[in-house]
């Protein structure tokens, strides 16, 4: 066993019970921490303005061990624009996706907050994949610095939309958010980073008051259909996101995001769209319709054991005509409604389709 911790895992809080305990100033961490993401300084010994015996003594007890890129394909979005994938690998050998998005002035990570998932959505490539592990607070981080080290560039928006639900781990999640939105830190602005959920409403309370922006993927208009692809309406119902969102006088001018996977002959008839009107307000909410993304059967690796029932609901994509009466429908009754043509499709990069492996 490695006796030394990677100085990733540590919030600013436990830096700075170390210093302490360490005959260091409370401060020193924050120096130590604005070194490490802010200067992106990997070694002690260049820290000059650290003591040479805490130097010392953080040398003895961490280290910088990060997981590493071990994959990536790149999709070119055209004027531009691109995606790349990158497969991570984690100390413990098991592997997670992230997947950048280069669009104009903005550079999106696209990050991942399990290795696997729980929530078992029968839509969704990694729900069928089942569940690994929580991925801890160093791993979600270094989804940011790799990439940016990688391409030599500043990401500028943080979106929780990779694998896993990042309600279902958040703890980790928090902490590692608070060095992520830290102006001294990694230093992307709380309005910049998008938590997307399929739903957890007593999580969801935890972190109303954030200032995160908040993503809930509906994917439908009723129950019947809720429960047919998504296991969490169970235990909270549509009508638990409806009131969760009018209660929320806390979100000012950041409306809700409701994520809606548009699953042809299933969720996107002009009806689906007139329940959505009756349920949500305009001021409240605004729509991202995501046309459904084909799994990637072909490229399943034998050894993985999936949930093959769920791969036989033969789920197809909306065409464009049914799609784009769906958005009009809504908009004319006043909402804001963008049509999410998932970016790095062609690399299988796009929502729903992360599995963690090549
Ligand atoms: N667990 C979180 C975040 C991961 S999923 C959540 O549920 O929000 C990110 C988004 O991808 C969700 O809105 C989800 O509904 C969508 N998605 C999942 N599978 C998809 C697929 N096959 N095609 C299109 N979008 C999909």
């Amino acid at each position: 066993m490695d006796s030394q911790n990677s100085i990733f895992n540590l919030s600013l809080k436990e830096l700075e019970n170390f210093c302490i305990n360490n005959s260091a100033k409370k401060f020193n961490a924050f120096q130590i921490m604005k070194w490490i993401y802010n200067a992106k300084i990997y070694d002690f010994n260049s820290m000059t303005n650290i003591s040479k015996p805490l130097r010392e003594c953080l040398n003895l007890n961490f280290n910088f061990k990060m997981p590493e890129i071990i994959n990536s394909s790149r999709e070119s979005g055209g004027e531009g624009n691109y995606s790349i994938k990158y497969l991570i690998k984690l100390n413990d050998g098991s592997a997670i996706e992230s997947v950048f998005i280069d669009y104009g002035k903005r550079k999106t990570l696209c990050v991942s907050s399990q290795a696997g998932c729980k929530m078992l959505c029968n839509f969704c490539t990694t729900g069928n994949f089942g569940f690994q592990r929580n991925l801890t607070s160093e791993e979600i981080i270094s989804q940011i610095i790799l990439i940016e080290n990688e391409l030599k560039i500043k990401i500028t928006n943080v979106v929780f939309m990779g694998m896993g639900e990042p309600l279902d781990n958040l703890s980790e999640v928090k902490k590692a958010l608070e060095i992520i939105s830290d102006a001294n830190f990694i230093g992307i602005a709380r309005r910049k980073i998008t938590i997307s959920t399929c739903g957890i409403i007593d999580k969801l309370n935890e972190i109303k008051d954030l200032k995160y922006k908040i993503a809930i993927s509906l994917n439908a208009s009723n129950n019947y259909l809720r429960n047919q692809i998504m296991p969490i309406n169970k235990k909270y119902p549509i009508e638990d996101i409806v009131k969760f969102i009018s209660d929320g006088k806390y979100f000012g001018h950041n409306k809700i995001t409701l994520e809606y996977v548009l699953i042809k002959d299933f969720n996107d008839s002009i009806n689906n769209a007139k329940e959505l009107i009756k349920l949500f307000s305009p001021q409240n909410v605004k729509f991202n319709l995501i046309p459904f993304n084909k799994f990637d059967i072909e490229n399943i690796g034998e050894t993985v054991n999936i949930n093959q029932k769920q791969f036989e609901n033969n789920y197809e994509r909306t065409n464009e005509t049914v799609y784009n009466n769906f958005q009009d429908k809504l908009m004319k009754a006043g909402f804001v409604v963008i049509i999410r043509h998932s970016k790095a499709q062609s690399i299988y990069g796009g929502c729903g389709q992360l599995k963690g492996s090549a």
